[in-house]
């Protein structure tokens, strides 16, 4: 059992059976007699944990051979960068959607990339409490892409229908990806680091169209996806000790959770039990509408900076940790990714109970 509730934003908590495999593994993988941080990139161990890395990805993301999947470094803020350079060209209309904090950076990279960017937003500057509809963005016509983050981190919001619009949809899944099932059908190119839901940080999935990628524009090898991909994720020396662990948490998300369908009933079901304590409380509520909520982040307040910093300090002292708000915001937010357990969140829901009765 956890002595301690994690509830960070990111990294997010990892399953315990996951981190008893790498103790367990640490100083010989698979009867190498090294740890895996030790051996070749290119020994063969190495180049098969890379691929069925890469294969099951695309196994629980449903990937047919349309798609090119690759890990890289640089995390979700590289590919702020690389999805632009790779998916449009100089000059060409590139559409964002603003929905807070991790949509503005990369809106601020693109606007960095000669591109001509249009930024969509809910109308309402400042207030990302809610979402545009899925209806309420109409794309340019000639628009390579429409970039959107499908569950916003900081501001506890998610898209559970993605925007139906002309232009096909770039991505960023970071905090979401193999929570639920993302519908791809208009997507060209989904971009999410590991370490929030689906690993460790230090690896980040992308998974790209073939038909999206665009003749040799002469990019920077390393910025071109295409040197990626024909080098199978090995072009340079991967992170191997953060694959290994994010292809353990694919394996516990397929054999211990029993695979994409039932992690997002779980996810519901967790989400749902918070969202109602919170709700059916005098004390605390969430700023989001109902029906762009977050199952992954939870903002909510008690509307007192000092009764949400006494909230916060009540759950440290009873070993529940990551639940203050984002630094721009305040407040509480607490993370509930693939590997927060229905135990933790009851005992968040008993401590706010308890908080409550003296407050
Ligand atoms: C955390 C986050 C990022 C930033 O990722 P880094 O790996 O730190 O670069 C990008 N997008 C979203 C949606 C995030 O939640």
């Amino acid at each position: 059992m956890r002595t301690v509730h994690n509830f960070s934003a990111g990294p997010g908590a990892l399953p315990r059976s996951v981190l008893t495999q790498v103790e367990k593994d640490l100083f010989s993988y698979r009867d190498t007699g090294v740890s895996v941080m030790e051996l070749s990139h290119r020994s063969a161990p190495i180049v098969e944990l890379i691929n069925d890395t890469t294969d099951r990805f695309r196994a629980l993301l449903e990937l047919d051979d349309k798609w090119e999947v690759i890990l890289l470094q640089g995390g979700g803020s590289l590919q702020f960068v690389m999805a632009p350079l790779n998916l449009s060209m100089e000059g060409d209309h590139v559409d964002y959607v603003d929905t807070g904090y991790w949509s503005q950076r990369a809106i601020k990279e693109v606007g960095r990339c000669h591109r001509d960017v249009h930024v969509f937003s809910n109308g309402r500057p400042g207030n990302y409490d809610y979402l545009p509809g899925p209806d309420d963005i109409k794309t340019r016509q000639d628009a390579r892409y429409l970039h959107i983050c499908t569950n916003n981190t900081v501001v506890g919001t998610q898209w559970h229908q993605l925007p139906r619009v002309d232009a096909p949809l770039v991505i960023d899944a970071s905090s979401d990806l193999l929570s639920r099932h993302i519908p791809l059908d208009n997507v060209n190119c989904l971009y999410a680091h590991a370490q929030k839901n689906s690993g460790l940080a230090g690896v980040t999935v992308v998974a790209v169209r073939k038909s999206a990628l665009l003749p040799d524009q002469g990019l920077p090898y390393i910025l071109d996806y295409r040197s990626h991909i024909d080098q199978h994720s090995n072009y340079h020396t991967p992170p191997v000790f953060s694959i290994y662990v994010t292809n353990l948490m694919l394996k516990w998300l397929e054999y211990d959770i029993g695979g994409l369908d039932m992690m997002s009933q779980l996810n519901t079901e967790k989400s749902q039990i918070l969202y109602d304590a919170i709700d059916n409380s005098d004390l605390f509520s969430c700023p989001v509408i109902q029906k762009d909520r977050s199952q992954m982040n939870v903002v909510f307040s008690t509307g007192s900076k000092e009764t949400d910093a006494q909230f916060i300090a009540y759950c440290q002292e009873n070993n529940m940790t990551g639940v203050a708000g984002h630094r721009s915001r305040g407040g509480m937010r607490v993370s509930l990714y693939n590997a927060v357990t229905l135990d933790d969140i009851q005992a968040l829901i008993d401590s706010m109970h308890t908080f409550e009765q003296y407050n």
